[in-house]
């Protein structure tokens, strides 16, 4: 210890106040575990403060040209649209406020010590926390691991170049540029792509693979192609980024596609080349401990129990799919066995969404992915375009698809759809089930709602579909 240093104790040490610290912290401290929750920046992590929440707030914002449209197709008429982009700055910025004082009630109203500081692990059962005018060693009996991941950079595209900028700064603009490119076609591009070319802005994706969302089936993104030149007019692919040019009036992109040159000119580079979470835990000081680490993750069980058995790991920095809500659950099995009790992170299923317009919702297997483990499929269909609700919404774009095996037991489910994120709930609770076709299909959904689909989809699997 050096001069300043205070020693306590605490049974629960969660580093990082994410999704999954916070929700581990909090689940734990129900069950009247003694915890310490530490974090380096703020309450809520990446999540709250510079991913999923002020994200989805100026998609939400964005959205307003697609409701102008449909206003006026009705007879609803409107002047052109003024953007204050200045104020929808503000309101996101209240909308991550209200939710990160609310996660700061909870912690407190649950009697969570939270310490604003960064902390490294010494021992096995010890850390040390660098708080802005103090150090702190804190014994513990169980640690977590939840430190997130940070965006991953291209060399030649380092984030301190003038003009270029992460998934945390592109949220933080002060005006819609004229013209952004976007480096990376992954989940976080295309949303970017969303928001600003609805702001006005012109977006140029630069995608180093044959196609943008590569993880997602190719009839989803042609789905979401068809609905908006914003995600077709200006789509390198096959273009590889390696450098910028700084020196004229625009920022360019220099990318190398079939052995030559492009220059993509930008008043804005986003780089979104996917996240990692090695360097945040190289500096944890896990060499103090036995923690052993993969490639690009921290070694763990189900448990979340990694190969220091005081030490578990979630959320981000527990590996892939790097998303909250595989966070929050990690997050809650932990904070269960901090407080004895038997969990683990059994869960088979992860939904994706993606808040494109209109969005789209994926769970289980695709029929490709499918077709290679099954000799026999059954397949349904339903076309947004047919859904009553879809109609009275005047967002009628998109399609729901299920995926069975021979016996009408679900696989997967794809939706393309206005509200394809809560759709999507629905599925991945009855493939966590185990259900079948039938389940889905005899299960009355309320008329006239999105959810629907989803019914009418598995009734053509089964080849009883009423409305197609
Ligand atoms: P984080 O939320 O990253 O939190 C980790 C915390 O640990 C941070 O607050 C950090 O300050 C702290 N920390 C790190 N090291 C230390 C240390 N040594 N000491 C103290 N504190 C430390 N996911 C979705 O599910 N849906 C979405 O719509 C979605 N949209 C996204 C949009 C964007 C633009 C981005 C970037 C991400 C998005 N994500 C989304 C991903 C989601 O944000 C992450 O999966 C989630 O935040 C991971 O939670 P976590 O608890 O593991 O880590």
């Amino acid at each position: 210890m050096v001069v300043g240093d205070i020693a306590t104790g605490t049974e629960l040490l969660v580093i990082g106040a994410g999704p999954g610290g916070y929700a581990c912290a909090i689940r734990a401290a129900k069950k009247d575990v003694d915890v310490t929750l530490v974090d380096k920046d703020k309450v809520g992590g990446t999540c709250l403060n510079r991913g999923c929440i002020p994200a989805k707030s100026l998609i939400h914002a964005a959205k307003y040209d697609s409701d102008l449209d449909h206003w006026d197709e009705i007879g609803i008429h409107t002047d052109e649209a003024d953007i204050d982009f200045e104020s929808i700055q503000e309101w996101k910025d209240g909308v991550v406020e209200r939710l990160t004082s609310g996660v700061e009630g909870l912690l407190e109203k649950y009697g969570v010590n939270y310490i604003e500081g960064e902390a490294t692990f010494e021992s096995s059962n010890t850390a040390r926390i660098e708080e802005e005018h103090n150090a702190e060693k804190i014994e513990f009996e169980k640690a977590v691991i939840a430190t997130g991941s940070q965006p991953i950079e291209i060399p030649g595209l380092e984030f301190h170049q003038e003009g270029i900028v992460s998934s945390k700064e592109v949220l933080e603009l002060d005006e819609v540029p004229d013209e952004i490119v976007v480096v990376g076609g992954g989940y976080i591009g295309m949303e970017a792509v969303t928001k600003y070319c609805k702001f006005g802005a012109t977006v140029k994706v630069v995608e180093a693979r044959d196609r943008v969302l590569k993880q997602f089936d190719q009839e989803i993104v042609d789905s979401i192609q068809e609905t908006s030149e914003c995600y077709n007019d200006e789509i390198y692919e096959n273009h590889k980024a390696k450098e910028i040019d700084n020196s004229g009036n625009k920022i360019a992109v220099i990318a190398e596609h079939k052995s030559e040159e492009v220059r993509i000119e930008g008043d804005v580079v986003l780089v979104a080349a996917g996240r990692t979470a090695k360097p945040i835990v190289d500096n944890l000081g896990l060499e103090n401990t036995e923690v052993e680490l993969g490639e690009h993750f921290v070694k763990h069980d189900k448990q979340m129990q990694t190969t220091d058995e005081n030490i578990f790991v979630i959320g981000d920095a527990a590996g892939q799919p790097m998303l909250a809500h595989k966070a929050y659950r990690e997050g809650k099995v932990v904070g269960d066995i901090a407080a004895g009790e038997p969990a683990a992170f059994d869960n088979q299923y992860i939904p994706k969404v993606i808040y494109t317009d209109p969005e789209v919702g994926v769970v289980g297997m695709t029929e490709q992915e499918a077709t290679k483990e099954h000799e026999k499929l059954k397949i349904g269909r339903f076309e947004m375009s047919a859904s009553g609700r879809a109609l009275t919404t005047g967002h009628e774009k998109g399609f729901v698809k299920v995926v069975a095996d021979k016996n009408g037991k679900l696989l997967g489910a794809q939706i393309v759809a206005p509200r394809a994120s809560d759709m999507i709930a629905e599925a991945t609770l009855a493939l966590e089930m185990q259900g079948y076709l039938s389940d889905i299909a005899n299960t009355i959904h309320a008329h006239p709602t999105f959810p629907e689909a989803l019914g009418e989809a598995c009734e053509d699997a089964l080849d009883e579909s009423i409305h197609q």
